[in-house]
């Protein structure tokens, strides 16, 4: 049905940190088809390094979440790992104990 829940089937999550994309503005490029956010594409909608996501994850976690650097660092491994661009990459990074 149309216009049901409003917002919650139209946003698509960044297949890469999860953030909610509500509008074409939030895509990588302004680009409705890509499956990345802004925050995890260049100015081109290209997929960033895995290091440059995971830095700016682990300081908006800081920024926006009050976590200490380390929680935020285990944050934002755990946040990857959950999405296709990074989970392979992730499971294979040895954890720290
Ligand atoms: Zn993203």
């Amino acid at each position: 049905m149309l216009g049901g829940v409003c917002g919650l089937s139209l946003a698509t999550e960044c297949e890469s940190c999860g953030r909610p994309m509500g509008s074409n503005m939030d895509h990588g490029a302004q680009n409705p088809d890509n499956p990345y956010c802004v925050h995890c594409t260049d100015l081109k909608g290209k997929l960033l390094p895995f290091e440059t996501v995971y830095t700016r994850l682990v300081s908006s976690a800081m920024e926006t979440r009050w976590m200490n650097k380390e929680k935020a660092e285990k944050f934002a491994l755990e946040e990857m790992g959950k999405w296709p661009a990074w989970k392979d990459k992730v499971s294979q990074m040895p954890r720290p104990a």
